[in-house]
């Protein structure tokens, strides 16, 4: 038995055997073209429209996230900038492949250089220059393929055209040597609840029909498995199954100590889902992820409706929204315009907007109307905050706009080690695991080769968060989780036991939560998490737990 390693979409566990993607197909030649420049820009054409109408088509066949996906793809087929290079490559004699394979690459090139959530769009901009050059040649476009029995697919990265379309009978669990946990393999592997794991340098080396474990909570890809690891994991996928399937229930532990267990999300549209699902509220609306793309900032007006949109959703239920948290891995351009060596420790989140207050004014406007408006109980905090002083900053400004609860995300160790003092004046806090294990081990989250620091076990982190548990509690104030680490039921229960009062997460990993939750109290709970603490390292506060919650 071997390991390979990668990130984990969701907390699924799926076996079978290794169907591999075939390989793009090979460069063209830079060769003149026997055609005129009229006749390839005649071919091209035609090819690129026969790709972008394709695209829409699947688009439509598949819905939601993967329609506005595939949509975005036959906007990039048919960009016209793309096509002034396309065409100046024509006019200097050469073949149609080549000129749509050079200039798709130099754009590719450039979006790769940006990182981030616009690095992780090359992948797509490579699928449209594939799928139009294999119309060119006349062959059949690079795809998924059919063993004719269900299959663990293996790929580079899978384009979201494959994705969207994939069928869910035969593709048991998705390994992609590329790709990071917010690329779009990712992102609708998430959506479709399929066992993922993204960027697993490693499975360049797996065999076709080989046997394997996907293991997506562990970010583990098992090879040559026994029969008691198949038997494990069959378990636990029945498991999941069952809990995915028990009726809803508000979130609680074993003995009745409630523990609210609230949604992420990132667009309104998510929310009916999120209801369907047993959110109780929402603890994190990423507001920035509605403008990613906007070159200009949002007027009060388009803010105002999708936070009506949101708020309506959840009469009478918390609902913390978040002000827009611009940098890094989530650029903007009208707050983040300026070049920097290292954004994620740059003008970023609260600094961004306070560099740029009317833009933090107008958010908190277009609130506090979409408060007015609807029965929700709104929750506002703010991103990234270093300091006190940064603290105080954000909660008056917010009351000043008639925020009644306004509150700090925790992601900056510094605001950790002085969350008493941030309580003693904000309403909440919500601790962003994603950022605060990124910050405290010194490891930036969207880099495969650091991956591995990027723990919420870390003991570490996990007394960063008992401070801040500890300062909810002598503040009386509550002290939510947000970051992905909530989604991992033995580590939800740690952090209850640390002293979470709510759990935030992605609405698929709900289920799973609840049912784990369920099982211990809140002395157990505790101990858990001390078993935790006492670790020396991720791993190892990890197995500690596992001791302690079988005890
Ligand atoms: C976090 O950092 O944990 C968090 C919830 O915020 P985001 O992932 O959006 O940075
Ligand atoms: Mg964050």
């Amino acid at each position: 038995m071997t390991e390979l390693r990668g990130v984990g979409i969701g907390l699924g566990v799926a076996q079978g055997p290794v169907a591999r993607m075939a390989e793009p197909a090979p460069a063209p030649s830079d060769a003149p073209s026997a055609l005129t420049a009229g006749e390839e820009t005649a071919r091209v054409t035609d090819a690129v429209t026969a790709v972008a109408r394709e695209l829409e088509e699947r688009g439509a066949a598949a819905g939601g996230a993967a329609q506005e996906v595939l949509e975005a793809q036959a906007m990039m087929a048919e960009d016209p900038t793309l096509a002034d290079e396309v065409n100046t490559r024509l006019a200097q004699g050469k073949t149609g492949e080549w000129a749509v394979f050079d200039a798709f690459a130099s754009f590719r090139n450039q979006l790769s250089a940006m990182g981030g959530y616009l690095g992780e769009r090359a992948a797509d901009l490579d699928d449209v220059a594939q799928r139009v050059i294999a119309r060119l040649r006349g062959v059949a476009a690079p795809g998924v393929p059919d063993p004719g029995y269900p299959f663990v697919l293996v790929a580079k990265d899978l384009a979201p055209a494959d994705t969207a379309l994939l069928d869910l009978d035969k593709v048991l669990a998705l390994i992609t040597t590329d790709g990071g946990p917010t690329s779009h393999t990712a992102i609708l592997a998430r959506e479709k609840s399929i066992v993922a794991i993204v960027g697993a340098t490693g499975a360049t080396g797996l065999r076709e029909g080989e046997m394997v474990i996907v293991d997506a909570a562990a970010g583990v890809v098992t090879t040559e498995p026994t029969t008691e690891e198949l038997d494990r994991a069959q378990n636990r996928a029945a498991d999941r199954a069952a809990a995915a399937s028990a009726p809803i229930t508000d979130g609680a532990l074993a003995d009745g100590t409630p523990v609210p267990l609230l949604a992420n999300l990132g667009n309104p549209e998510g929310a009916a889902e999120a209801v369907a699902l047993g959110a109780e509220g929402v603890g994190l609306f990423r507001t920035e992820f509605l403008f990613l793309s906007s070159s200009q900032a949002p007027t009060i007006e388009q803010q105002r409706e999708s936070y009506t949109k949101l708020l309506s959703a959840f009469p009478g239920k918390k609902v913390v929204v978040r002000v827009l948290d611009a940098g890094a891995d989530k650029p903007l351009a009208f707050l983040n315009d300026a070049h920097e060596e290292n954004p994620a420790l740059g003008l970023r989140g609260i600094r961004a907007l306070r560099a740029s207050e009317d833009i933090l004014r107008e958010q908190l406007t277009a609130l506090a109307e979409a408060d007015a408006a609807t029965e929700a109980d709104l929750w506002v905090m703010a991103p990234m905050v270093a300091t006190v002083e940064e603290s105080r900053y954000f909660v008056d400004i917010a009351r000043d706009y008639g925020i009644k609860t306004a509150g700090v995300m925790v992601e900056v160790p510094s605001s950790a080690l002085l969350a008493d003092r941030i309580l003693a004046d904000a309403d909440f806090a919500s601790i962003g695991t994603n950022d605060l294990t990124q910050y405290t081990l010194a490891a930036d989250r969207l880099l495969g080769s650091v991956a591995t620091f990027q723990d919420p076990w870390h003991p570490a982190v996990l007394r960063l968060i008992r401070e801040v548990g500890e300062a909810g509690r002598i503040n009386g104030k509550p002290v939510g989780i947000c970051g992905e680490a909530a989604a991992d039921p033995l580590l939800a229960v740690v952090l209850v036991g640390l002293g979470a009062t709510s759990l935030s997460m992605a609405p698929t990993a709900i289920a799973d939560v609840r049912a784990t939750l369920l099982e211990h109290t809140i002395d157990q709970a505790r101990a858990i998490a001390d078993a935790a603490l006492a670790a020396d390292g991720a791993a190892s506060a990890r197995f500690a737990a596992q001791q302690a919650a079988n005890r």
